[in-house]
């Protein structure tokens, strides 16, 4: 998968579950818990739940559950590493991964560049050696 555990820890941590799902949900407090209209049923009574503290969600209704990564996995029907990127945009951490992974920011074109420099270097040292 990728990540290390520890920083889907700490990312579940600082995500705040009720701010990323009533960005979708219209969510209204209920006691510990806020409740809501189920996005993933239909239904005209909310049986969709939020608890922040513990950092999930629950849907009485079709029994959906989960953390705030499993609800944009649903949500927005995306594998489980984008949802953490997803949040880790909003939290503004940045995934670890990222470093030799996407190239949209540059940094992967250095690392080719350095690369193909080394080899060069390897290559000018091995023809010396030949003369
Ligand atoms: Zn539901």
């Amino acid at each position: 998968m990728g990540f290390p555990q520890s920083f889907i820890d700490d990312l579940r941590m600082q995500a705040d579950i009720l701010q990323v799902v009533q960005e979708y949900v219209s969510l209204r407090k209920s006691g510990a818990t806020y409740k809501g209209l189920c996005p993933f049923h239909s239904e005209k009574s909310p049986s969709f739940h939020v608890n922040p503290e513990k950092g999930f969600f629950h849907c009485f209704g079709c029994g959906v559950g989960g953390d705030v990564f499993k609800f944009l996995e649903l949500h927005e029907k995306v594998a489980f590493p984008d949802a953490v990127r997803m949040i880790a945009q909003k939290v503004g951490v940045s995934v670890p991964e990222e470093a030799e992974g996407a190239s949209d920011d540059g940094r992967n074109d250095a690392k080719i560049r350095e690369a193909l420099l080394k080899v060069h270097e390897v290559a000018a040292a091995y023809y010396r050696g030949q003369l």
